[in-house]
């Protein structure tokens, strides 16, 4: 699904450069859960904004579902980006006068959806996160994980290949991100791909796969082991000098 190669992103302001990305190459496939890790500063958002195709790379190809990124035309490339990938970010970025219903309705108003699919489609994904009977509820009416499922549902009722998510949970409680982690899984389950960005070592064991980044680089690239191999893991560990991050 996912193949970026030699990827460098330079942030130029006039007065300084920023090298945020420095050679990154990785391969995502249908279907995988990949947890991205590392410090703050260390390049995991600007990563999250050119797999998004919010950003472009200034050096490197990027090619997402077999189209190549950097070559597609503005256009063409917005509406790949609606009908491929759903986004949640930390902030929920909800529409606060807009209720649970119309919030999800959005981005199928700019696919061009009519009103009547729209609503149909906006509520069966409401209904999927559990917010069937808060449809007309506004933000401010909403608890924070409740605002994140909106936010989750908006993110998939196009039915997108790939859901993007910054820190979803880094607002949220232990308990209500464990919820929004449980959706998570469930749509992976379901063969949707997900790329996570997450500072919390317990919302990072769900995911397949766990990339590493550290000043720009990408350091580390490995499978999560399964629960069950936990203790395994643990015996392990024990062995070996602590993990940094
Ligand atoms: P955090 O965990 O704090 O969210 P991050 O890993 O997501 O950090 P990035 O947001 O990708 O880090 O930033 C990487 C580097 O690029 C930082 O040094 C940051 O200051 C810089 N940077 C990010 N966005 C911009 C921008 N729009 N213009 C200039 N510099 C930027
Ligand atoms: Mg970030």
């Amino acid at each position: 699904l996912i193949v970026m190669h030699q990827v460098h992103k330079i942030y130029d302001l006039g007065t300084a450069r920023v090298h945020a990305l420095r050679g990154i190459s990785v391969e995502i496939s249908q279907g995988e859960f990949v947890a991205v890790r590392g410090p703050s500063g260390s390049g995991k958002s600007t990563f999250m904004n050119i797999l998004g195709c919010l950003d472009h790379p200034s050096q490197g190809s990027y090619c997402l579902a077999g189209y190549q990124v950097s070559r597609l035309p503005a256009k063409q490339l917005a509406r790949a980006r609606n009908r491929l990938i759903g986004f949640v970010f930390q902030g929920f970025n909800l529409l606060n006068r807009a209720n649970a219903l119309r919030n999800v309705e959005l981005p199928m108003i700019y696919a061009g959806l009519s009103r009547q699919q729209r609503e149909l489609r906006a509520r069966q994904a409401l209904q999927l996160v559990g917010l069937g009977d808060r449809l007309d509820h506004k933000p401010a009416q909403l608890s924070g994980g409740q605002q994140q499922r909106v936010a989750i549902a908006r993110a998939l009722v196009n039915s997108p290949q790939l859901l993007l998510a910054d820190e979803p949970t880094g607002n949220l409680d232990s308990r209500t991100s464990v919820e929004i982690m449980a959706i998570l899984q469930a749509l992976h389950r379901q063969g949707l791909t997900i790329v996570l960005v997450t500072h919390e070592p317990d919302i990072a064991a769900h995911a397949s796969r766990r990339i590493v980044f550290r000043d720009g680089h990408l350091i580390r690239d490995e499978p999560v082991p399964d629960p069950r191999d936990a203790q395994a893991e643990w015996a392990a560990l024990a062995e070996q000098p602590p993990d940094e991050d």
